[in-house]
Parts: structure tokens; C-alpha cells; sequence
């Protein structure tokens, strides 16, 4: 009976390291390949070499573990009623792209001193020097289970003083960041493009931490973790990781391949994300 039982227990797991494999070269057949980029686009000016599988494994990528394994949002500054509903819509689209806990932590004060401040452009906007909230504010405040914290920033940001502005800034080696709302809802966030903003800080927020679990930008198919130069492009990378950088998620974390997908489809169709919805349904059927 014990010999039947570990018999049983060793097909399951050679069943089950034969599951994932099977997953991502199934799913490889929806994976939109990329056109040649058009002017304006980052891969126009940018020559990405790509990150191979074995490349990925060689970059020793962090892994979640019993130790560390929380996704920490610490939102920066004070946010409208609509802005928290976004935050807390983007926390719960982390925990399932990512398949670990997501953390809102209490929103932080953004009164910085005034060399990290000024105020910009016709209108005499304020703007965050990123990259000093990045270095004496947001590194103190990850938490000891922390993965990664990404900061999210009410107010507009800048890397330098030379810079017009940022939409955000971070330092992959320590697996914290900091972006910005600001410049996603078109000066002013109502119900009109409530759903536009969110799409964007979806993208933009699982890009950054895909980049903290060292993944470099993904020239395999259209992807979550294409490089983008503006929110027009942005707002044409999909909210799907292709069959290459879902495996490289597969190697940080452990999680099912099947129930993730279900969980983004529930999550897309509960905030009218059509075409992402789609996209991941076409994934779905598949299986
Ligand atoms: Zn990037
Ligand atoms: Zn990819």
C-alpha cells in the first residue's frame, strides 16, 4: 500500500512538471508578434537585446519566499476618493498577476524639503524630485517581508533638474520604486476617464515590478514588459505577460498557471477591461 502510494505521489509530480511546460508552449500560440516599430516608439530608438529564459536564470532573479514575499503600494500624498478606488483596484491586480499578497500601506506625507520640490510649467504645477524620495524616503519604509514596494506619487515627479518630468523612477537592485498618477488622468481623474487611468497604472505598476524581479524588457511579442515611450504606447501594450516572461514569473513564484488565468479574466471583466478580458479568455481556451 505505502509502495502504491509513493508510486502515486511520483506520477503526480512528474505530472505535474510536465503540466507548466505544456501551459506556456499552449498559450506561445496567442502571443502577438511585434511589427516593426514606427517612428515615436521605443524600440525605434532603443536597441533592446532581450532577456533569454537562461538569461533570466543567470541574472540570479529574486524569489518569493517564506521570509519575503509581500508586494507593499505606499501611496505618496493626498488622493481624491476616485484615485484610492484606483489604488485599491491596482493592489488587487498585482496579487493576482503576481500570485503573492498585495499590500496598500497607509499613505505617507508628500511635504519635501525644497530641494526636493518645485513648482513647473505654464500652470505652476507642484513636482517630487523622484529620485530623492526614492533614496531618503521610500528605502527606509519596506517592510521587513517585503519583495518590492512601489510607491505611488499624487503629485507629479522629476528625475533631475534638467528633466521636464518622469513618470517614475526606481532602483531594481533594491526592489523599490516610485511612479506617478498624475500624468495618467489627463490633469483631472472623473468618471469619464476613470478606466483609462486604471488600464494605465496597471500596465505601468506590474512593468516596474516585473523589472524589480528582473525582468528586462521583452522583445519576444506584444507584452506587459515591452518597453514604452509615452502613454499612447502604453496604452497599446497589453495587460498579459507573453509565454517567455510568464515562465520567468514561474521561476520567482509558485502558483497556478490556471488559476491565475481565471482570476485576471474575473478581475478584467469586473472593471469592463474588455480586450483584456479577451485576450486572456483566448488563453483560456486553450486549456
Ligand atoms: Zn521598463
Ligand atoms: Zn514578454
Amino acid at each position: 500500500m505505502r509502495k502504491l502510494l509513493s508510486l502515486l505521489l511520483i506520477s503526480a509530480i512528474l505530472y505535474a512538471c510536465r503540466q507548466s511546460p505544456a501551459y506556456f508552449s499552449r498559450i506561445a500560440k496567442n502571443d502577438i508578434p511585434l511589427q516593426a516599430p514606427q517612428r515615436g516608439e521605443w524600440l525605434y530608438k532603443h536597441k533592446e537585446n532581450g532577456q533569454s529564459l537562461k538569461e533570466y536564470k543567470a541574472a540570479h532573479p529574486i524569489k518569493a519566499s517564506s521570509e519575503r514575499s509581500v508586494i507593499y503600494l505606499l501611496p505618496v500624498g493626498t488622493f481624491t476618493p476616485l484615485q484610492k478606488e484606483i489604488i485599491a483596484a491596482t493592489r488587487s491586480y498585482n496579487e493576482t498577476f503576481f500570485q503573492l499578497k498585495t499590500v496598500v500601506l497607509p499613505a505617507i506625507s508628500d511635504t519635501m524639503p525644497p530641494i526636493a520640490q518645485r513648482l513647473y510649467g505654464e500652470d505652476n504645477h507642484p513636482q517630487l524630485l523622484a529620485s530623492y524620495i526614492l533614496d531618503s524616503v521610500i528605502k527606509t519604509k519596506k517592510p521587513k517581508d517585503a519583495i518590492v514596494l512601489l510607491a505611488i506619487s499624487a503629485k507629479d515627479l522629476y528625475p533631475q533638474s534638467s528633466w521636464n518630468y518622469v513618470f517614475g523612477l526606481a532602483s531594481y537592485s533594491e526592489q523599490v520604486g516610485i511612479s506617478s498618477i498624475y500624468r495618467l488622468q489627463n490633469q483631472q481623474l472623473d468618471s469619464s476617464n476613470y478606466t483609462v487611468c486604471l488600464r494605465r497604472l496597471l500596465i505601468i505598476s506590474t512593468h516596474e515590478i516585473g523589472h524589480m524581479f528582473s525582468m528586462h524588457h521583452c522583445i519576444h511579442a506584444k507584452c506587459t514588459m515591452n518597453g514604452t515611450n509615452g502613454l499612447e504606447e502604453t496604452d497599446r501594450t497589453p495587460a498579459r505577460l507573453c509565454a517567455v516572461c510568464q515562465q520567468k514569473l514561474a521561476m520567482a513564484v509558485v502558483y497556478s498557471n490556471e488559476q491565475r488565468l481565471q482570476q485576471l479574466i474575473t478581475f478584467f471583466r469586473r472593471h469592463q477591461l474588455t480586450s483584456d478580458e479577451a485576450l486572456l479568455k483566448a488563453d483560456a481556451m486553450l486549456q
